[in-house]
């Protein structure tokens, strides 16, 4: 299959790792919209929020496990965003499920 964050999660893409267990890792993304802007992705190809299921579930927890310990690591007490972009009207754009993790900066709301 032709994804690139399978690529990236199996090692034929380089990339700049910031976190890496058994099911997921975590990468710089290459556009970033905040100072500290990371994706967190599961190795496993889901290819979007809309296709998680009670079979492929537990690694979206773990995800949110790693999120909790890079903001530690990396010193966000005052906070951070976690956002899924979910299909066309979502703003998805590369089809496997992926979390942007960004800090360093206010954000606003709803968009911003
Ligand atoms: P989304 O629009 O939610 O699908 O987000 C896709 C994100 O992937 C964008 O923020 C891109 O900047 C980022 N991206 C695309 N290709 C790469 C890559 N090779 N390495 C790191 N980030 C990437
Ligand atoms: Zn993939």
């Amino acid at each position: 299959m032709d994804c690139i964050f399978c690529k990236i999660a199996n090692g034929e893409i380089p990339t700049t790792k910031v976190y890496e267990d058994d099911s997921v890792i975590a990468f710089n993304d290459l556009s970033p919209q905040a100072p500290i802007h990371i994706l967190i992705i599961p190795k496993e190809h889901i290819a979007s929020a809309a296709d998680v299921t009670a079979d492929n579930s537990a690694v979206i927890a773990h995800i949110f496990e790693v999120a909790a310990k890079l903001g530690k690591d990396l010193g966000l007490e005052n906070g951070y965003r976690i956002v899924n972009n979910c299909g066309e009207d979502g703003g998805q754009t590369v089809k496997h499920l992926h979390f942007h993790f960004m800090g360093g900066r206010q954000f606003g709301w709803p968009a911003g």
